[in-house]
Parts: C-alpha cells; sequence; structure tokens
C-alpha cells in the first residue's frame, strides 16, 4: 500500500515546474490529484501526464470566484480533500523598496499571497468536516531573508510563512497540520519572460550567487511529500528551508 492511497492531493501551480513535479509525486505515492493551474493547457498537460488518477482544474488562485469554483471542483470529483500544496506563484522584477511601482507590488501580493490565503480558506472547512487535513505551501528562502528577491516577492513569501505558522497553530487541535517548504533557486519556467530592475538585480547577484546550484523541482516535491505524510505527522508550523545549505551560509 502506498503512502497516499485513498487520499486526495490539489496542488495550484500544477501545470508547471514545482507543482508539476508536486502532482506527479503525489500521484506516484498513491494520491488522487487535483491539478490546478490559471493555465488550462499547461494544468490538462499535467493530469495527462499522471492519466486516470488526475483531474486539470483551470483556475485563477487570486480570484475568489474562481477559487470557490476550485473546492467544488475538486470535491465534485473525489468527495474530499486531503493534501493542500499551495504553490502557485509568481516572481517580482527584483525591484528594491524604493523602486517598485505600487500595481506590480499589489498584483505579487494579491497572487502570493491573498491567493495562498483565498484557497487556504476554500479548503479549511471541507479538512474540518473531515477531521484531517495537511496543508504545505511553497514560500522562498525569500520568506525568512530581505535579500534574495525583490521587496513585493519578498514580503509576499514572509506573509505566506506567517499564514503558515497561524494555520498550524489555530488548527493543530483539528487534525490539520500546516507547514511550509522554502525553495532555494530552482529549474522552472518562473523566470521565463521575465524582466529584471537592473538596480534590485544588481544588489540581489551576489546573494543569490551564494547557492551551490540550482535545485530540481522533483527535489522540492519530496519534501512537500513528506512534510504532508504521515511520517511528519507531529510536524506542523514547520518553516522548512530545501536549499542545499544556501541558508546556511
Ligand atoms: P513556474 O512558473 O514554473 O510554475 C508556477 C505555476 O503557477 C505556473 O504554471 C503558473 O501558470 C501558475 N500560476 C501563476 N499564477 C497563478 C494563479 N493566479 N492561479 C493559478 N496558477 C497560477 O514556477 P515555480 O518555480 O514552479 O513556482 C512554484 C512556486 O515556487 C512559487 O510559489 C514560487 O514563488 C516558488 N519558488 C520558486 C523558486 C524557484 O527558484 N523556481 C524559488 C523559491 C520559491
Amino acid at each position: 500500500m502506498s503512502t497516499f492511497d485513498d487520499r486526495v492531493a490539489l496542488i495550484t501551480g500544477a501545470g508547471s515546474g514545482i507543482g508539476r513535479a508536486m502532482a506527479v509525486a503525489f500521484a506516484k505515492a498513491g494520491a488522487r490529484v487535483v491539478a490546478c493551474d490559471i493555465d488550462k493547457e499547461s494544468a490538462g498537460q499535467t493530469a495527462e501526464e499522471i492519466g486516470e488518477a488526475a483531474v486539470a482544474v483551470s483556475a485563477d488562485i487570486s480570484d475568489e470566484a474562481s477559487v470557490a469554483a476550485l473546492t467544488e471542483a475538486a470535491i465534485g470529483a473525489y468527495g474530499r480533500i486531503d493534501v493542500l500544496c499551495n504553490n502557485a506563484g509568481i516572481m517580482d522584477t527584483m525591484a528594491l523598496p524604493a523602486d517598485i511601482p505600487v500595481e506590480l507590488w499589489e498584483r505579487v501580493l494579491r497572487v502570493n499571497l491573498t491567493g495562498t490565503f483565498l484557497v487556504t480558506h476554500a479548503v479549511l472547512p471541507h479538512m474540518l468536516r473531515q477531521g484531517s487535513g495537511s496543508i504545505v505551501n511553497t514560500a522562498s528562502e525569500a520568506g525568512i531573508r530581505g535579500g534574495a528577491a525583490g521587496a513585493a516577492y519578498t514580503a509576499s513569501k514572509h506573509g505566506v510563512v506567517g499564514l503558515t505558522r497561524s494555520v498550524a497553530w489555530a488548527h493543530a487541535k483539528d487534525g490539520i497540520r500546516c507547514n511550509a517548504i522554502l525553495p532555494g533557486p530552482t529549474m522552472t519556467n518562473i523566470a521565463t519572460n521575465a524582466s529584471f530592475d537592473p538596480t534590485g538585480a544588481a544588489r540581489l547577484g551576489p546573494v543569490l550567487a551564494l547557492g551551490e546550484r540550482l535545485a530540481q523541482p522533483e527535489q522540492m516535491a519530496d519534501a512537500a511529500l513528506f512534510l504532508a505524510s504521515d511520517a511528519a505527522s507531529f510536524i506542523n508550523g514547520a518553516i522548512v528551508p530545501v536549499d542545499g545549505g544556501w541558508s546556511a551560509a
């Protein structure tokens, strides 16, 4: 019997990078997977790669109505949600606090922090009804450091760390755990088409260069799989760097 047999994992940002690796890893571990992405085609490709144990749902985590439809689709497909991986997120331009346009600040906070909140808020009632659940949030090294990304991304991921601890504390007695992974730089599509603020990029470059190497998305998925599993049954509110030692420098 696999670790996640009879369990359902809802994964946001499952069309690409870390989220796709998570979807595949949870399916291999026996879970049925709800692969959510704002990009319908890529979510569909992930579900297709997994086969009959997955459904694709196109949803925008930053939009409340879209999140309600996502949760409804997940419950409609499988009747329960045991694992929630709040993984979808976007980069900023590496702009420092004085330079970031307010519109970009609001967009990054809306997707990375409010989006994570909206999906958590919609899924928690189902986990409470079940009396169990495990949430794994994809934060970032920028969730605990000031110099790992631009101001908006840094603030948004610090917010995800705070939300992780709040959910962990609030629902420990309900059989619900909530932890976060902090990926170091990982080989994904997140920087594809990104344009960087030259001042911010120049200041952040030396910090980013401290990393030994880029991680593979599967290494993030393995960490999420462990945190969501019964092997981590007493780990709650943990903020776990997955960075090959980058943050230890
Ligand atoms: P990615 O761009 O390859 O994948 C992110 C996916 O999220 C995409 O498929 C995208 O369509 C989807 N998405 C974006 N906005 C969405 C929305 N509003 N609603 C639903 N889906 C949406 O990037 P990735 O690197 O795999 O990113 C996954 C998570 O990892 C993000 O939260 C990111 O901040 C975090 N992270 C990545 C790195 C890295 O170096 N790649 C480092 C630290 C943290």
